[in-house]
C-alpha cells in the first residue's frame, strides 16, 4: 500500500494500491493494460488542485509531472501541442517565449493544462470563454490502452465530450491548444460599494475585458478588479517591487493567514475583521505580461464552492446570498468572488449555452464550511446554477440532467470508450452515474 495522496485543500484522501510517473504516452497505454490485467481502476492526478474528490482512486495513480512540456509550436497559427502534465506556469513563459499566450486563465498557474481543462477551469470576461474553447485536439489512452486522436473531424463525439471529460473518459497524453499573440494587461484594482457596484453592472461588465470583483461578507464593502487587453508595445508599468511584495505577498498570505486564524479562534469578531480589512484596500494600477496579471499566489487554504448562473440572475442571487450571510449566522472572513463568461458550446461546460456570471464562496480550513455552502447551493439551484466540477458541490446525475442538455451524450461517449468504468471513481459515479 502506498503513501495516502491529499489534495492541495484537504478536502479529498486516497490510498491508492500503486503509483506511476509515465514519461510518454507509451507508457500511459502499458500502464492502463497494466491495471486493467488486474481489474485495478486508473485516475491521472495533476497539481492537486480541486476540491472535489474528483483525482481520487483506489487503483493506479498516474502522476503526471514526466510528462510535461511543449511537443510543438506553430507560431504564425498559434497552434502549440503540449504534454499533458504541464503546468500552467511553465506553460505561460513557454509561451511568452515565443511571442504567444493564453487567450484567458483562471487566478492561478499552478495546475497542469489536463487537469485545469478536466474540470472546465476558467477566467473572466463576458466576451471571453473558458480554456477549454481553446482546444483544438486531443490525445487519449482508451481503457483498452489503445491512443487516439480526436478533433472537431476526427471521432468528434468523443472530442465534444473529452474536452472537458471529467477525466471520465480516458487519460489524455497531449493536448493542441489555440494560442494567442501575447499581449499586457492593464490592471485596475479598486476598492467599493456592492450597493454601486451592482447599480452599474451591466456597464462595468461590458466595457471591461476581464471584471471581477470580490465582496466581503458583513459588510457592503467590495475590491473590483478590471483587466484591459494591451498589445505589447503599449509598454509594461508594473508595480515598484515593494509594493507588488506588500500586496501579494504580505497582505494577501501572510497578513491574511493571521486574519483568518483569528477569526477561526474568535468568529463573532469576524463582521467586524471584514470590515477592517475591506477597508485598509487602496487602489492600485499596473501594466505587466497577460499570465503575470491572471494568476497571483494563494498560500491561504480555504474551501470553494462555486457556481455558474445565468448573467442575467447575478444580482438577485448575490442579493439572496447576502441575505443568507446577514440572517443565517454564517461567518466567513473570506470574500466572495464574481465573475464573467461568455456562452460556449462544449457539452461539459458550465457556460455551455448561455452568457454566464460565476460566484464562488470560500471559507478558511479551519472553519466551518457546510451551512454556509449548503445555503449558498439552494440559492444556486434555484437560478439554474451549474457547479464547478472541480469545486465543492452536492449535486449528482439526475439532477444535473436537466442543466446539461448534452450531459446523456457525454455518458453515451463514456459508455463506448469506458464500459468497464477504468477510469471511474465514486465522484464519478456521482456525477455521471456508475
Ligand atoms: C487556489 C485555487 C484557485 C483556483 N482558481 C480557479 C480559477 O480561477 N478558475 C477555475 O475555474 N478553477 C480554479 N480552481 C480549480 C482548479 O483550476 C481545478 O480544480 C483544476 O482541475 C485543478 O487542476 P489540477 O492540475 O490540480 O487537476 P487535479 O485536481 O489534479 O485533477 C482534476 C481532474 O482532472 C483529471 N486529470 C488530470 N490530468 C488528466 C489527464 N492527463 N487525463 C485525464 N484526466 C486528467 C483528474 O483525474 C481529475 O479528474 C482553483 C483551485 C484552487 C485550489
Amino acid at each position: 500500500m502506498t503513501a495516502a495522496w491529499t489534495n492541495w485543500a484537504g478536502t479529498a484522501t486516497a490510498t491508492p494500491a500503486a503509483l506511476a510517473r509515465p514519461q510518454s504516452t507509451d507508457d500511459v497505454s502499458r500502464a492502463v493494460l497494466w491495471a486493467g490485467d488486474r481489474g485495478m481502476r486508473v485516475k491521472a492526478v495533476g497539481s492537486g488542485h480541486s476540491f472535489t474528490s474528483i483525482a481520487v482512486t483506489d487503483g493506479l495513480l498516474l502522476g503526471l509531472d514526466r510528462l510535461a512540456g511543449i511537443v510543438a509550436v506553430d507560431t504564425a497559427s498559434g497552434r502549440v501541442t503540449v504534454r499533458a502534465g504541464m503546468r500552467l506556469h511553465d506553460l505561460n513563459r513557454e509561451l511568452a517565449g515565443r511571442g504567444l499566450a493564453m487567450e484567458n486563465l483562471g487566478d492561478i498557474d499552478r495546475q497542469t493544462i489536463s487537469g485545469a481543462l478536466a474540470t472546465g477551469t476558467h477566467g473572466t470576461g463576458a466576451r471571453f470563454r473558458g480554456l477549454a474553447s481553446s482546444v483544438l485536439g486531443m490525445r487519449i489512452v482508451l481503457a483498452d490502452g489503445s491512443v487516439v486522436d480526436c478533433d472537431a473531424e476526427q471521432d468528434p463525439t468523443l472530442f465534444e465530450a473529452a474536452r472537458i471529460g471529467l477525466g471520465a473518459l480516458g487519460i489524455v497524453t497531449e493536448l493542441t491548444l489555440q494560442c494567442v499573440p501575447a499581449f499586457l494587461l492593464h490592471a485596475r484594482e479598486e476598492p467599493g460599494s456592492l450597493t454601486e457596484t451592482l447599480t452599474r453592472l451591466d456597464e462595468l461588465v461590458a466595457s471591461t475585458d476581464h471584471l471581477e470583483f470580490y465582496w466581503f461578507p458583513h459588510t457592503d464593502r467590495v475590491l473590483l478588479k478590471r483587466n484591459r487587453r494591451l498589445p505589447l508595445e503599449a509598454g509594461e508599468d508594473p508595480l515598484p517591487r515593494w509594493r507588488a511584495w506588500l500586496d501579494d505577498d504580505f497582505l494577501s498570505n501572510s497578513v491574511f493567514e493571521m486574519v483568518n486564524r483569528v477569526s477561526a479562534a474568535r468568529p463573532a469578531w469576524v463582521p467586524r475583521i471584514n470590515s477592517m480589512s475591506s477597508r485598509a484596500l487602496s487602489s492600485r494600477e499596473f501594466t505587466m505580461p497577460s499570465f503575470e496579471v491572471f494568476a497571483s499566489e494563494r498560500r491561504v487554504r480555504f474551501r470553494e464552492m462555486e457556481y455558474a448562473i445565468p448573467r442575467d440572475a447575478v444580482i438577485d442571487t448575490l442579493l439572496s446570498l447576502r441575505d443568507l450571510v446577514d440572517t443565517s449566522g454564517v461567518l466567513t472572513p473570506f470574500p466572495v468572488e464574481v465573475r464573467f463568461a461568455a456562452a460556449d458550446d462544449i457539452w461539459l461546460s458550465t457556460a455551455t449555452g448561455r452568457e454566464s456570471a460565476y460566484i464562488a464562496v470560500h471559507q478558511y480550513h479551519r472553519m466551518d464550511h457546510r451551512s454556509y455552502f449548503d445555503g449558498f447551493e439552494a440559492i444556486a439551484r434555484n437560478v439554474d446554477g451549474r457547479p464547478h466540477w472541480g469545486k465543492m458541490h452536492g449535486r449528482s446525475y439526475e439532477d444535473l440532467q436537466p442543466t446539461y442538455p448534452r450531459l446523456a451524450d457525454a455518458v453515451a461517449v463514456r459508455d463506448r470508450v469506458d464500459p468497464e468504468r477504468r477510469f471511474g471513481n465514486d465522484y464519478l459515479d456521482r456525477v455521471l452515474g456508475s
